[in-house]
């Protein structure tokens, strides 16, 4: 298919960005810094300090992220996790996996945590509430942190979409006890294959997660309890504090081409947007995915593809529907209705702001404007 409009473009990435990187990797690699070498230990500064965090610790993605976070916060049978069933599995899957029952709330209007349904679904058995912030976009934190108060419950948010966004002028990921971020390369901020980080205040639990991420090692020799290999790997690291100098102006790109959209989508009857990147003064989005609804989702699919636009469903499928989950017993109507109608449109900074007129032409026509 010879794509005009990519959902992602790697290659047009790599050939904007061969001249700096280039430079980076063979220096890194020349100088023999493979494993939890100075490139790390900057990436992981550096990084903190963009998120206005204490403390960051690489990872190798953000499953595992949770993972060392689940074990650090022994997280076990009898502990119930709260969260959404419209996410990436991997939210939820760490804590699953150690013996924790999922507790699911449904979404609002913007596709994230509806909030209001927190005091319900929270019980003294709740351990970790983990609001995600989806599409770029952060869950209501002052909600989720009075639930997660009234039964002394611990937030971790799952910011693997969100590095950059704010709310009420407050990082996303600054807000619970730690965040958890993905570098899988078609994120925000992406790596040259997997990678993730864990941001976090609390000096002891951000030792803690250097210790588990490998072997549980103090020092080369000295190990002090059971431990994963969970390692950012060191050219990963280097890759990625480039591409992290560079993060401001491709979030403030990614929130010009939802402005382009929002202007072109607008009012289109049959079609809902997210919210604009103007339109809600207690939030600043970066605009990691630009998922719209409709009723006719599937036919307006192949009508983009035929106008040689690619388009992405993240989650066909609800995760209380995926047979051999056990979930079968969840009814989250809204989650249900979304998966059935939602379509993410491109939205990555190789874009062109004649891309997003070709896009969005194509829509207009599928409604007939
Ligand atoms: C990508 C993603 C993850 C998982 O990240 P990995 O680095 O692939 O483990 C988790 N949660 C959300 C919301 C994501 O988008």
């Amino acid at each position: 298919m010879d794509w005009r409009v990519r959902f992602v473009d790697y290659p047009e990435q790599w050939r904007r960005q061969r001249p700096e990187l280039l430079p980076i990797i063979e220096d890194t690699i020349a100088r023999g810094d493979l494993m939890l070498r100075q490139q790390l230990h900057a990436f992981e500064e550096h990084l903190a300090a963009f998120n206005h965090s204490a403390r960051g610790v690489g990872v190798s993605n953000c499953t595992d992220g949770l993972r060392l976070l689940a074990h650090a916060l022994d997280v076990g049978p009898g502990d119930e996790v709260v969260s959404v069933a419209h996410t990436f599995i991997a939210t939820v899957s760490p804590f699953v996996l150690r013996g924790a029952k999922p507790v699911f709330v449904d979404i609002g209007p913007d596709h994230l945590m509806d909030t209001a349904q927190l005091a319900d679904a929270v019980t003294e058995r709740t351990k970790v509430i983990i609001p995600v912030h989806l599409n770029g976009r952060t869950v209501d934190m002052h909600a989720v942190a009075k639930a997660a108060a009234s039964v002394g419950a611990t937030v971790i948010e799952d910011a693997a979409q969100a590095l950059g966004a704010t709310f009420d002028g407050r990082t996303a990921g600054t807000f619970g006890l730690a965040s958890t971020y993905s570098f899988y390369p078609a994120k925000l901020l992406g790596a040259l294959g997997d990678g993730g980080a864990v941001l976090t205040d609390d000096q002891e639990l951000a030792n803690r997660l250097l210790r588990l991420r490998d072997h549980g090692r103090v020092q080369k020799a000295e190990i002090d309890g059971w431990g994963y290999n969970c390692r950012l790997d060191n050219l990963q690291a280097a890759i990625l504090d480039y591409r992290l100098s560079q993060l401001p102006g491709w979030i403030e790109r990614r929130r010009e081409l939802a402005r382009r959209y929002d202007e072109r989508l607008r009012g289109i009857d049959g079609l809902q947007i997210p919210v604009g990147p103007d339109a809600d003064p207690q939030r600043r989005d970066v605009y990691q995915n630009y998922p719209v609804t409709t009723d006719e989702r599937d036919r307006l699919v192949e009508h983009l593809r035929a106008d040689g636009v690619e388009t992405l469903i993240s989650w066909p499928i609800p995760m209380h529907h995926q047979r051999g989950l056990g979930l079968e017993n969840w009814y989250l109507p809204r989650t249900e209705e979304l998966c059935e109608r939602v379509l993410s449109l491109p939205m990555h900074v190789e874009l062109e702001d004649w891309q997003i007129d070709h896009v969005a032409d194509s829509v207009r026509r599928f409604f007939g404007e």
